[in-house]
């Protein structure tokens, strides 16, 4: 077990970041940052930021020297890097389990080697002709291997040349997916510590605009369907032999579950557990990062959460004072700089006792935002 005051490692510094030195410090831990960016809100709120790109082997080092544990907030930090740390510090997710989840070839390949069902797709190459098999696939979605988040690197593809449009556009490995008729989608965060032991908090429910995320429900609250899931998640967990936070995104057709993709760490879609849950996401990394104890329940109070992006402030800055006077509502504003459209500046959660309160609350709150009903 690593206790406090000990000092803990953090690759990425952006919100996810932030919110992990958050937890900590609340633990009584000290935590260095690593992030390429001077403007890091991670780095911001640690004990200390270590500038470097994620490839810096002298910065690599001197991290590994200051703590005692190291985890990450994005899968996109070379898994080369992870396990250069591996060799000194004790790193989780392991190395071995980020790089499955940061390619999407290696995670579907993965997901099905599991017997997980997936959306139908087919591992395409921008160099290589297009299979015949590709046109059972339409309408698709094509999707960078690497590195897309919120929608980036992705191409709706209605007939062979739009995609093959796509593809030489993209010019990168890709994997071509079904458009499947989503029923719902859903997500399930949970964390499993060095010592074996599982905590889940309850599945929620996601709604997407424009391939972002929009807003999240927790609890779903759909016993059925949450069992199938953590049934998937312990399934993939063990599987992968994780230990740390990994998020399970869900899609919901012909009333049964498929895994859309999976994030080894913390998640948009959890947000909601630091105003409505006994233990946050956020802590429970913490808590898996060290083989602290892991909650046995985490008890939640009915919560909807509202992202807020760049685009709220188009016609200026949106007007907090009369959101903050609506019961129950949680503020949280990350501290970033400029708000670019489609950029996470923040988000909402409205909590309450009844559903129909909170519903009503947050059809107010996105009335003041100037959002669309949900
Ligand atoms: P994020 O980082 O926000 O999770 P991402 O860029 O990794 O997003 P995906 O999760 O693959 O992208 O897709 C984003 C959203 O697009 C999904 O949540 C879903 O709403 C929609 N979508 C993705 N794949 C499909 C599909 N095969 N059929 C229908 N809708 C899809
Ligand atoms: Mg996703």
């Amino acid at each position: 077990m690593i206790l406090p005051p000990a000092t803990l490692g953090m690759l990425g510094g952006g919100q996810l970041g932030r919110y992990f030195v958050m937890a900590a410090h609340r633990l009584g831990y000290k935590v260095v940052v690593l992030d390429p960016d001077p403007a890091s809100i991670a780095g911001a709120a640690a004990d200390h930021h270590i500038v470097a790109p994620y490839d810096d082997q002298t910065a690599l080092h001197k991290l590994a020297s200051r703590c005692e544990a190291i985890s990450c907030e994005f899968e996109n930090v070379p898994a080369a890097t992870l396990a250069l740390l591996e060799k000194q510090k004790p790193v989780r997710p392991a190395a071995s389990a980020v790089r499955v989840c940061q390619d999407r070839r290696e995670e579907k390949a993965f997901l099905r080697g599991a017997d997980i069902p997936v959306a139908p797709y087919l591992a395409l190459l921008p160099e290589e002709p297009i299979p015949a098999q590709a046109s059972e696939l339409l309408p698709a979605i094509l999707k960078t291997a690497r590195e897309g988040y919120d929608g980036k690197g992705q191409w709706q593809v209605s007939n062979l040349d739009e995609l093959a449009t796509a593809l030489a556009a993209s010019g990168v490995p890709c994997v071509l997916e079904q458009r499947l008729a989503l029923e719902g989608e859903f997500a399930l965060t949970l964390a499993r510590s060095p010592s074996g032991a599982i905590s889940a908090l309850p599945l929620v429910q996601n709604w997407h605009s424009g391939g972002i995320l929009d807003q999240t429900r927790s609890p779903a609250n759909v016993p059925a369907l949450e069992s199938e899931a953590k049934g998937i998640a312990e399934h993939i967990i063990a599987a992968l032999d994780y230990v740390g936070v990994l998020t399970v995104e869900f899609f919901l057709v012909e009333g049964k579950l498929l895994v859309n993709e999976l994030a080894p760490r913390p998640h948009n879609s959890g947000h909601p557990s630091l105003d409505n849950a006994a233990c946050s996401q956020f802590e429970l990394q913490v808590r898996a990062l060290c083989d602290l104890p892991l909650p046995e329940q985490i008890a939640v109070r009915p919560a909807l959460l509202i992202n807020l992006l760049g685009d709220l402030w188009q016609n200026g800055t949106p007007d907090w004072a009369a959101l903050l006077a609506l019961p129950g509502l949680h503020l949280h504003l990350y501290g970033k700089g400029e708000p670019r459209p489609g950029r996470k500046m923040g988000h909402i959660t409205v909590t309450g006792d009844d559903w129909p309160t909170e519903e009503e609350r947050c059809r107010q709150a996105r009335q003041l935002l100037g959002l669309p009903p949900r």
